[in-house]
């Protein structure tokens, strides 16, 4: 599963069922194996939000005396009958959100036990399966239905064994329109249309033609991931090696297919050699549908949101094609074919499925490709370990995606590319088609390397935290040795939760780290352990003063560091280190130094030359606060450069260092960019610098399409601090595009603006059924704030 929620850049909050409280802390016992189900669905009403369901289930008796069977089944699925062999009736009862069957007779060991469940179900949208209607007037709003699978979807639209410790196979069979084509997991067996409706009275309308198609789910796999999506789609399709590789996509969709999902065999293909596994199921599909959120890795039948980018949106570097589509791709390995006992062991899934999106483009564009994904999950992990402190393997833990991404490739380099993925190749193929859980990693890591990571394990697994180093050079010129005093500062603060729970941070975490001391005869390195709250590090036999010290070359460590050092040491390592995460550090450092020519001259000379384009951006960023001379004129370059991502941070810079100089590099780049997000954030920099000259531009900005509305997004965010009556005008003749102007029109209204409380009013009654939604959950929304 990857949600949009790390990532969006909209102003409208997302909602999402990507933070739902997670059932299944610990493995849950149950008394059965799961073996096989036939899934049956059709009728399904768009007005009603309801469908027919007919389930078979196969299972195994794992006791003598087994009288009961409780499969998992939201309490909204009304249940007309459950019949055992022959068809014989059988009794049951629905506590909870479950179903007990009581079976005619009592199971032996090892019995088989097969009945159906027929059922009604009346689904609240969302919640198992999502309903829409087509909106006429509203462009790419198909009508479609679609399950959410993941954590604790399934059971809310079928009775099945939910948690992910028991696999099973399945087939899938939907009686949905003939209109609507039918995606589900394995091989596509069959489809035909359906007879025409019998016996349609006088005075009703005629119902729609339908057709039966039958998916088959022939490998073993866990329940969460049956997945159902009906929606007018057109199949493109190419092939990986054996197996097809298939895009469903709305057709007007259909130029945007290969520049996006065109990677996907090369992924198969990288996932396939660096984990010695190859693709394990029989097809791949990609699906897009609305309003989902973000992606979801049914086996074999990833579901995605139908974001499709457009060929200009290519040039910012899409994260649905950077994460989302190599995220959900690595889960068909980790996730789908080896599957975490537990969701307190999540981390296995999500952490390995992104760890494995960096791999991809490291494989693909080297190392500062690789690094830069990982930098990404850095500062997602700080943010979010600041908010709630909680270890890698626990249940609800926050940190699944990034410090999973992060400590796998800290493993990977601690072991080193060989063994590391000769490790991975161990724990798939020992658990495939099965489940894991942390410690079966750390004993595929044994089995191949003959190591005991227990200490690896305990610290950036089970304890929670991260180093905090505070680093203290000192220089003997006659003995030519620098000493390194280096203390671990993290503090154990944490709290039992209400729940019990407490996490330690180690006061000590132990690995290695390389240090380098670059002097003027030559640089020296020195490899050590840290193992102590405090401890001392000597390098000696340097010949010349150091002009440069990289503390843990290579960026070994998940750590923040302390370590206060001259300029001039600084300006070396930032031209030297190709580790982005030490350069990203370095630039943090020489930001701060703003009356320091020397740092204003690395910052600069790293902004126009470094070789890789996120440093670029980085050093750009960090002129901010350096004087407008030093600054405006590595800006204005800045704005020339090749990488869109540096013409945004300089964008952005320009707006926060403002003047007539800035304003009209800003509006230079507005005019003539050919990227989305540089044109947005040129936009809100020449609306900072100038509120009032500005209003041309961002009226034409409320009106100017783009990927994800970034243009647009940025424009309303300008007419909402600065508003005129003519930019009010113009968010309330694109109601009807998104919500966001919904939402600033409120704002501005609950701040006293009557123009915009007016034009809010006016749109209640608005003929378009999603505008009267929006307006109304705006209006209600700012009716909350108000006290
Ligand atoms: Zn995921």
């Amino acid at each position: 599963m990857r949600s949009l929620l790390a990532t969006a850049s909209s102003l409208v909050a997302q909602q999402s069922n990507a933070e739902r409280i997670l059932s299944g802390r610990a493995t849950p016992s149950h008394d059965y194996d799961l073996i096989h189900q036939r899934i049956e669905v059709g009728n399904f009403d768009w007005d009603a939000t309801s469908f027919d369901g007919n389930v078979t289930t196969t299972l195994v008796s794992l006791r003598p005396g087994l009288d009961s069977i409780v499969l998992d089944m939201g309490r909204r699925l009304a249940v007309r009958s459950v019949t055992g062999a022959r068809s014989a009736p059988l009794r049951f009862t629905r506590p909870g959100d479950t179903i007990v069957v009581r079976l005619a007779k009592p199971a032996g060991f090892r019995d088989t036990v097969r009945f159906t469940i027929d059922y009604q179900g009346r689904i609240t949208h969302g919640r198992g399966l999502y309903f829409f209607k087509a909106e006429p007037g509203r462009p790419r709003h198909h009508q479609q239905v679609y399950s959410g699978g993941g954590t604790d979807g399934n059971p809310n639209w079928i009775p099945t064994y939910g948690a992910p410790h028991d696999k099973a196979t399945w087939d899938l069979i939907a009686r949905v329109p003939a209109a609507l084509t039918v995606v589900s997991n394995g091989r596509l067996v069959s489809d035909r249309p359906d007879p025409p409706a019998r016996g349609a009275r006088a005075g009703r309308p005629p119902k729609p033609r339908t057709h039966t198609v039958r998916w088959s789910q022939e490998r073993p796999a866990s329940t969460y991931l049956i997945s159902l999506v009906a929606a007018p789609l057109r199949k493109v399709t190419e092939r990986w090696r054996d197996v097809p590789v298939d895009y469903y996509v709305y057709s007007e969709d259909g130029p945007k297919v290969r520049p996006l999902f065109g990677v996907t065999p090369d992924m198969m293909e990288t996932f396939t050699r660096l984990t010695g596994v190859k693709y394990p199921w029989v097809k791949y599909s990609q699906t897009v549908v609305r309003d989902f959120i973000g992606g979801m890795e049914n086996v074999g039948a990833t579901t995605l949101v139908d974001w499709l980018p457009d060929a200009r949106a290519y040039r910012d570097r899409p994260w649905y094609r950077q994460s989302l589509i190599p995220h959900e791709l690595a889960h068909q390995w980790f996730g789908n074919y080896v599957t975490t006992e537990n969701w307190s062991n999540y981390w296995l899934n999500e952490g390995l499925a992104e760890f494995m999106a960096g791999q991809y483009w490291g494989a693909r564009h080297g190392r500062h490709a690789e690094d830069d994904f990982y930098l990404d999950e850095y500062r997602r992990f700080m943010a979010a370990d600041s908010r709630r402190r909680v270890p890698l393997a626990a249940f609800n833990s926050n940190n699944v995606y990034t410090k999973g991404a992060l400590v796998m490739q800290m493993l990977k380099k601690h072991l080193g590319p060989e063994r590391f993925w000769a490790a991975i190749n161990r724990y798939l193929t020992r658990h495939a088609f099965g489940n894991a859980t942390s410690d079966d990693l750390r004993r595929a890591v044994l089995h191949v390397t003959g190591k005991n990571l227990d200490w690896f394990w305990d610290q950036w697994i089970y304890a929670a935290g991260y180093p905090e180093l505070t680093v203290t050079p000192a220089y003997d010129s006659v003995s030519g040795t620098l000493a390194l005093t280096v203390r671990q500062t993290q503090m154990d603060t944490a709290r039992a939760d209400s729940a019990g729970a407490r996490f330690i941070t180690p006061a000590v975490f132990q690995g290695p780290v390389t240090v380098r001391v670059g002097t003027a005869a030559g640089d020296v390195r020195k490899r050590v352990r840290l193992d102590r709250r405090e401890q001392l590090i000597e390098i000696s036999g340097l010949k010349a003063q150091p002009s440069m010290v990289v503390f843990d070359e290579n960026n070994a460590m998940l750590k923040a560091l302390t370590f206060e050092q001259p300029t001039r040491w600084l300006a070396n390592q930032l031209s030297r280190d190709p580790d982005l995460w030490n350069r990203s550090w370095v630039i943090d450092q020489l930001a701060g130094r703003t009356g320091d020519s020397l740092a204003a001259s690395a910052l600069a000379q790293a902004a126009r030359g470094s070789d890789y384009y996120l440093s670029r951006a980085q050093a750009v960023a960090a002129l901010r606060g350096f004087p407008l001379a030093v600054a405006l004129p590595t800006l204005e370059a800045a704005m020339r450069d090749t990488s869109a991502t540096v013409r945004e941070a300089a964008a952005t810079t320009l707006g926060a260092v403002g003047g007539a100089r800035a304003h009209a590099a800003a509006l230079g780049a507005w005019k003539r960019d050919p990227s989305y997000a540089v044109r947005a954030s040129a936009l809100t920099a020449v609306a900072l610098i100038d509120s009032v000259r500005s209003r041309p531009q961002v009226l034409a900005g409320l009106s100017t399409p783009s990927y994800r509305d970034v243009i647009q997004n940025a424009a309303i965010a300008a007419a909402a601090r600065s508003p005129d009556s003519t930019l009010i005008d113009g968010l309330e003749k694109i109601l009807g595009e998104q919500q966001l102007p919904s939402l600033a029109l409120a704002t501005l209204a609950s701040r006293g603006d009557t123009q915009a409380l007016t034009a809010l009013v006016r749109h209640r009654d608005d003929s378009r059924p999603w505008v009267r939604r929006w307006v109304l959950e705006a209006i209600e929304e700012q009716l909350e704030k108000t006290p």
